[in-house]
């Protein structure tokens, strides 16, 4: 599974961190998103797709590996 996260869309609400604190993170200077982790176990594609689910701003992007889902 591959995740991107567009800086330029987030708009800090902080959900995805909410959700999945030990995937994703915020910028303590803007509150923008941080990825915590660039690759990732099979245990955490369900919080990974409900993240991207709930952003609001769509920043999140979620591509599948046939390999590995
Ligand atoms: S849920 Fe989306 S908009 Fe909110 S902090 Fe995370 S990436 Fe940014």
């Amino acid at each position: 599974m591959q995740v991107s996260v567009d800086r330029d869309r987030c708009c800090s609400s902080g959900m995805c961190v909410t959700n999945a604190p030990d995937i994703f993170d915020q910028d303590d200077r803007d509150s923008l998103v941080r990825l915590r982790q660039t690759s990732f176990q099979p245990e955490q594609f369900a919080a990974l797709r409900l993240a991207a689910d709930l952003c609001p701003g769509g920043a999140i992007s979620v591509t599948e590996d046939d390999r590995q889902s």
